[in-house]
């Protein structure tokens, strides 16, 4: 345990290249945080940003639901999921799920750049310090 806060990086087919920019644009702040996500798309940052992103299962495939469970261990603090509101997706039991999990334990979750831009700005408390 090194002490840094954990966020989870998800972003669906269609929205991968705007993660990326975005995770290339925020790399600075990001830096303070350890960082995981579903395979593709934490392959995807790694390779873009040079940062080390932990990468689970790719979503479909059972990533968003091990994020979840992670979630729920109190062992991620917050999720930046850049989803896709314009296309079916066969895991979006899977999606949904993970949103509600999030609601659940009161973690961040941010859906778009807007909102994961806030999350940044404020600041990630979580609850492995015990504030929850
Ligand atoms: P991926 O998964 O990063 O492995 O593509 C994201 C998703 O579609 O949930």
């Amino acid at each position: 345990m090194n002490g840094k806060k954990t966020i989870a990086l998800i972003a669906h087919d269609n929205k991968k290249a705007e993660l990326v920019e975005w995770a290339m644009f925020r790399k600075s702040e990001l830096e303070k945080y350890d960082l995981c996500g579903t395979g593709t798309t934490s392959r995807r940052v790694s390779e873009a940003t040079g940062l080390t992103v932990k990468g689970y299962l790719s979503g479909p495939l059972g990533g968003d639901q091990q994020i979840g469970a992670h979630l729920a261990e109190g062992k991620i603090d917050a999720v930046i999921f850049f989803c896709d509101p314009l296309t079916a997706l066969p895991h979006d039991p899977d999606v949904r799920a993970l949103l509600r999990i999030a609601v659940v334990y009161d973690v961040p979750i941010a859906t778009n750049r807007a909102t994961a831009d806030c999350v940044l700005a404020a600041g990630i408390s979580g609850f492995k310090d015990g504030a929850k």
